[in-house]
């Protein structure tokens, strides 16, 4: 069980939120984003882009993938070597509301 004040708590649970939000737009933007830079720059901006959009989305999912659950201290999205990116920590069923 992680020792947390009910702050602490709360930021942690925020945290977790907005790194998911990051990544789904990291991944809902790449259509526009490769659009845009076939338009303005062609296909060697856009292969520059497409690449800075491969990694970034990396870093996202590795950082969505071993977030802490502020409640049991296990990754909240990670189980074994199987992720899921639920809005549920996979060990103890805690929402990302706080509510479970
Ligand atoms: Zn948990």
């Amino acid at each position: 069980m992680a020792d947390t004040t009910t702050t602490e708590f709360s930021e942690r649970l925020a945290g977790i939120r907005l790194r998911r939000t990051a990544l789904w737009t990291v991944f809902i933007s790449y259509i526009p984003v490769i659009w845009v830079a076939l338009k303005i720059g062609g296909d060697g901006l856009a292969i520059v882009v497409g690449i800075l959009w491969l990694l970034m989305a990396s870093a996202g999912g590795v950082m969505v993938s071993f977030s802490l659950c502020p409640r049991c201290g296990n990754r909240f999205h990670m189980k074994g070597i199987s992720t899921s990116w639920g809005s549920r920590c996979v060990h103890c069923k805690l929402g990302l509301d706080g509510q479970g």
